[in-house]
């Protein structure tokens, strides 16, 4: 029978009848239904959102809210190896990533917990007489749009300061990966959460998407998925004026200056491009290497890249699964095929693996493109999938200016063992979440997001709190 839609408490049928198939990446075969909700079934949830959110959630205390979330993390971490298990299933993703997602997941939910209770207004001095408050308030109905290549991990980083801040929540993930956000409404359930208060509703974004961006009771959307649905949705909200986060694609570059240590720099930096088979939005996607150390980064990179254990999602030992579907792993090879057209070299990787235990799945081996340009579509455009453009450089201004010129502003990292140069180039390049000798900045704490068309907003930390409330400014006349 197909997995029911969390409505209002209950898990019941979508009312259209209409059920998504959910394949495993490792084999192409279906393993699970789920019911596919419909526009009515958004317009339900929104009214007991919105009924939820007056009736109680939207005035509750801070500490009430988080006793809810401390519980909702508790229950995740019960069931932190089945829904990893899943997860694994779903997406194609390694084993030892998906319980490392799952658990921070349970670790955003702790986070909030305790970041309510330090998330409020301020007195500030002003030219009357008086006291002049802000008062941080929920916004009220939130709708949660999730993409397929974290779906556990993005929806928790969103629903619990959706939550935390007084919203009501809808959560919307992928249609490829809908299992994690319904077993993440079942622990809601097991928390006894107000009825209302969080809901999952699965199905095509063209349809149960569309609803809940088009419902005027709405009133925030946080969107994660690709930059051209991001814009449609800026358009389709922007005549109601509707709260919008939006965090969108990546092109991000691996920056490696002469005085890098080279062996760290080589040896960690496959998995920031080939991590979650490529379909990351942080991906270090195009390498800007310094001339002097081009051929010897190169070498240690393909090095390191042989030694990834590609292979079925489930085994531990696994760091590379299969892409999520047949038509991601085409983009990827037509895009490998582009590049070469455009003049850059593949050095490795780019295959079809076509072993008997991995080839009914959607394996592809990375890609590692050198003599590529800045300029080339393959260096421009965001893949989504395991393949690497390395593109030379002399001069670090030049370098930071072909960085820059990107329509993207996600994510990206800077290898140098001169703390000044670090320092410059962190300021120049236009990215939301840069780190320095290692690829890894993004942090429950810190604020997580991209400049240019990577989005708009901020999530994580106290940012995200600040994008699901509303500032109200009161002043206090004193005088007499
Ligand atoms: P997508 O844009 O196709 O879909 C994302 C979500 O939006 C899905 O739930 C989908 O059903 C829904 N959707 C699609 N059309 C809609 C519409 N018209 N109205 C409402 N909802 C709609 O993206 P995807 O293929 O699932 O994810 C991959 C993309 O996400 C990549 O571009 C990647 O870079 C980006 N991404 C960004 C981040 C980030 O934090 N910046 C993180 C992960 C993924």
């Amino acid at each position: 029978m197909a997995k029911k839609l969390f409505i209002n408490g209950k898990f019941v049928e979508g009312s259209a009848g209409k059920v998504i198939q959910v394949t495993d990446p490792h084999t192409n075969k279906v393993f699970e239904e789920v019911s596919e909700g419909s526009v009515e079934d958004v317009r339900t949830m929104v009214e007991a959102a919105e009924k939820a959110f007056r009736g109680g959630w939207g005035t509750s205390l801070p500490h009430e809210r988080a006793a809810f979330l401390r519980r909702i993390a508790a229950g995740i971490r019960d069931r932190l190896e089945e829904i990893s298990r899943l997860e694994s299933m779903n997406v194609g993703k390694p084993i030892g990533d998906s319980r490392w997602e799952v658990n921070a997941g349970a670790e955003l939910f702790d986070y909030y917990a305790g970041a309510v209770a330090i998330f409020g207004g301020e007195t500030l001095p002003v030219s009357r007489p008086g006291v002049d408050l802000t008062f941080r308030q929920p916004i009220g109905v939130a709708a949660c749009i999730t993409p397929w290549n974290y779906p556990f991990m993005m929806a928790c980083s969103k629903v619990a300061p959706a939550l935390a801040a007084g919203n009501s929540v809808i959560l919307k993930p992928a249609s490829y990966t809908p299992l994690s956000a319904l077993a993440l409404a079942e622990i809601v359930e097991k928390a006894e959460l107000p009825a209302g208060v969080l809901q999952v509703v699965c199905g095509p974004g063209s349809t149960v998407g569309n609803a809940l961006v088009e419902h005027p009771l709405v009133g925030k959307i946080s969107f994660t998925g690709e930059t051209t649905t991001g814009a449609e949705l800026l358009r389709k909200s922007s005549d109601r004026i509707a709260r919008l986060s939006l965090e969108l694609g990546g092109k991000s570059p691996n920056i490696i200056c002469e005085d890098a240590d080279l062996e760290r720099a080589a040896s960690t930096s496959p998995l920031a491009v080939f991590g979650n088979t490529g379909q990351d939005c942080c991906a270090r996607s195009r390498a800007f290497v310094h001339e002097k150390v081009l051929d010897e980064f190169v070498e240690r990179f393909v090095a390191a890249t042989k030694k990834l254990v590609i292979g079925y999602p489930l085994d531990d030992k696994t760091e590379v699964g299969p892409m999520v579907s047949r038509s991601q792993r085409q983009i990827s090879l037509d895009y490998i095929q582009l590049g070469e057209k455009e003049g850059a070299k593949r050095v490795h990787g780019g295959e079809v693996i076509d072993t008997p235990e991995l080839k009914d799945g959607n394996y592809l081996t990375p890609a590692v493109l050198v003599n590529v340009r800045n300029e080339m579509r393959v260096a421009q455009e965001e893949i989504f999938g395991p393949v690497l453009c390395v593109i030379p450089y002399k001069d670090e201004a030049e370098m930071i200016r072909q960085a820059n010129h990107c329509k993207y502003g996600l994510s990206g990292s800077i290898w140098t063992r001169d703390v000044a140069r670090a320092l410059r180039i962190a300021k120049a390049v236009e990215s939301g979440v840069l780190s320095v000798n290692c690829n890894n900045s993004v942090f429950n704490e810190a604020p997580f997001g991209g400049f240019k068309q990577s989005g708009i907003g901020r999530e994580r930390g106290l940012y995200a709190l600040e994008a699901f409330t509303e500032v109200k400014n009161v002043f206090i006349w004193v005088g007499s």
